[in-house]
């Protein structure tokens, strides 16, 4: 049975440190159990710990996956990872830092390289982020690294520091039950068939694609078919001729929308990168291979076909055979996979809530599954933490459903459309390009040209990964009459509430996101005197920290002298003079204000100080 959590009820202050067996039971307590322990999981644990929350993080498989799956840490999550403190040592375990991110689409691996998109490296990246500094760019590089490595790194990161966080991998949530006032969960090893029973003030599902949470809660899944989107956009004409073609040449039967992954160490590494180095390989056929670490270990991801036996394909053979190449190399992984594009109608309600692929889950195209995920484990994370140590309120986890499901309505979106680039290049592939002589030539500079004319997004799209606003959010002082075009592949720095802030280094050398505390961080750029603001968050226990900088480029660049960033690094409030009613702004950002001030109360709030 599911309550409906009293939203008129105020959560009591808890004990937040510990979690605590209650005497005489068998129970177990804490303020938030965890389920799940992949990535968005294991961040949020990270983000409660850094908040100095103590959790039970639950994982019903006994180890971290060995699955490749991610393999992009972009900036915007190593922002939040370097705010978390963890960024330089999940960095350890990546790719390193003088390897490029180039994207080469080839004929084949012994072919000719058709396109080829270079990206920096991350240290030439930083180079520049030091050098442009005009809040363009992400203070973080992106990552390369495999989800098989990132989860081992913040799960010994959380053992190593977060004593306050209880981690039990081999135990699977199995029931739960909420009601005004926590969640009775019931959890079950999985090895000896043993049940333990929590008491938990809040419960995050974290539990990916087939979410027990969010089966449990009775939320819905809307899916696109990614084939019916196809069909849609591209058109039969286009697809029917590339399907028949592929038939006719190799008897390759049409796509069912499922992918073979073979994930394989070979010491070859001047045969997978033949063109240089390469952190995609992409074929026109439809093939991908990901240089998981540029040195043995690769991925391999093939579109199988109508009525294939997955199960029946010998991995080896299968991977010879796409890449027209036999080579010495050890299989770690081959299953068949299908990639999806779906979002849960709900992020949850009362006391239970979703995070990461148990809301929303997409094609790898951008990569955007895990990184939206830890925006949401971030986001989720600050928001439990105000509400268990009393400085904020209930309306936050409705401004959670707010502000993180319109970003991953937006990332699904794009994640869709560079799936279709793909598509389109593969209906453009013609087997001409693998011939010799003028014909192949021919075929294979038309096909790069095309390809290059279409582009690569997914590799590009900053205003994805950094642009999302908070816009309808009920906890923003938000400005609707300032909002500004919203483009999937610009980022405009911008101080509009709502946004990330743009990123710099000070005169002094510091980055202006270093200085950004753990609860909400009013960055004043002039002198102003803000004792009643401070009062206000004081008389409310709002962890706040003033910053004075003094700068003109970051002063331009925040656009006003008062601008307040939360701790998850967005900006709630901006302003030129300190409100006449400090208070008013507080209680919106801290999810007090009574239920919508209306509108042209809030628009007088925000006029007054602009
Ligand atoms: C081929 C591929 C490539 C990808 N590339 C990228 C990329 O480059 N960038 C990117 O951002 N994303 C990428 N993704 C997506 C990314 O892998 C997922 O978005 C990410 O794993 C989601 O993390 P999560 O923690 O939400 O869910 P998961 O990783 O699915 O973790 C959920 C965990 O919950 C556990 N669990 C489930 N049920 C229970 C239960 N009842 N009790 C306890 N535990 C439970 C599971 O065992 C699992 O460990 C890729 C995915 C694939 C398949």
């Amino acid at each position: 049975m599911f309550n409906k959590f009293d939203s008129a009820r105020r959560v009591q202050p808890v004990s937040t440190a510990s979690t605590t067996k209650r005497a005489s039971s068998t129970v177990d307590e804490t303020p938030v159990l965890i389920v799940g322990g992949g990535p968005v999981g294991l961040t949020l644990a990270l983000t409660l710990a850094h908040q100095g929350v103590a959790a039970i993080l639950v994982e019903r498989n006994p180890s971290t996956t060995t699955h490749p799956k991610m393999d992009i840490t972009n900036g915007r999550s190593m922002e939040l990872f370097r705010h978390l403190g963890v960024a330089g040592e999940l960095r350890k375990v990546a790719v390193p830092e003088d390897h490029p991110f180039d994207v080469s689409w080839v004929t084949k691996l012994d072919g000719s390289e058709l396109a080829r998109f270079r990206y920096p490296t991350p240290a030439q990246r930083r180079a520049l982020i030091h050098e442009w500094n005009d809040g363009t760019l992400a203070l973080e590089p992106a990552m390369r690294v495999s989800q098989a490595l990132l989860e081992p790194a913040l799960k010994k990161i959380l053992e190593s520091r977060a004593s306050q966080i209880d981690i039990r991998f081999g135990w699977a949530l199995h029931t739960f039950a909420q009601d005004a006032d926590g969640v009775d969960a019931v959890i079950r090893c999985a090895a000896t068939g043993e049940t333990r029973a929590i008491r938990a003030q809040f419960l995050a599902g974290c539990d990916g694609a087939g979410s027990t949470v969010r089966t449990g809660l009775g939320i819905d899944l809307d899916d696109i078919d990614p084939r019916r989107l196809a069909m849609r956009e591209l058109g039969l004409r286009r697809l029917l001729p590339a399907a028949i073609r592929a038939y006719l040449s190799d008897r390759e039967r049409p796509m069912d929308g499922r992918i073979f992954l073979i994930h394989f160490t070979s010491p070859n590494r001047e045969l997978f990168e033949p063109f240089g180095t390469a952190w995609h390989t992409q074929s026109p056929e439809g093939w991908t291979l990901i240089s998981q670490n540029d040195r043995d270990t690769w991925t391999l991801h093939t579109p199988i076909g109508v009525g294939t036996d997955a199960d029946a394909i010998d991995p080896k053979q299968f991977l010879f055979t796409k890449l027209g190449v036999a080579f010495d190399c050890e299989i770690i992984c081959a299953n068949a996979w299908r990639p999806r594009l779906s979002l849960a109608a709900k992020y949850g309600h009362g006391r239970v809530w979703l995070a990461g692929d148990s809301a929303h889950q997409v094609v790898p195209a951008g990569g955007y599954g895990m990184n939206t995920g830890v925006g949401d484990a971030v986001g989720l994370g600050w928001m439990l933490a105000a509400i268990l140590q009393g400085w904020g309120e209930h309306r936050l986890l409705e401004a959670y459903e707010a502000e993180r499901r319109p970003v991953a309505i937006r990332n699904r979106t794009a994640s869709a459309r560079h799936t279709l680039v793909r598509l389109a290049i593969k209906t453009l592939y013609r087997k001409a390009i693998h011939s010799q002589g003028w014909n192949g030539e021919r075929s294979r500079r038309r096909l790069g040209r095309e390809i290059l004319d279409l582009g690569n997004l997914e590799n590009e799209a900053d205003g994805i990964e950094f642009g999302y606003r908070y816009d309808d959010s009920p906890v923003i002082c938000s400005e609707p009459h300032t909002a500004p075009a919203d483009h999937m592949h610009a980022y405009a720095p911008g101080t509009r509430p709502g946004t990330r802030p743009p990123s710099l280094f000070l005169e002094d050398g510091g980055a202006v996101f270093d200085l950004f505390g753990l609860g909400f961080t009013l960055l004043r750029f002039a002198d102003l005197d803000v004792d009643s603001l401070a009062a206000a968050a004081a008389d409310r226990g709002v962890p706040l920290k003033i910053v004075d900088i003094r700068d003109s480029r970051a002063r331009t660049l925040y656009e006003r002298d008062l601008v307040m960033i939360r701790p998850d690094h967005h900006v709630a409030w901006r302003g030129n003079t300190v409100p006449d009613r400090p208070e008013a702004i507080l209680d919106r950002i801290r999810g007090a204000a009574p239920a919508w001030t209306t509108r042209s109360a809030h628009r007088e709030l925000v006029d007054s100080t602009s």
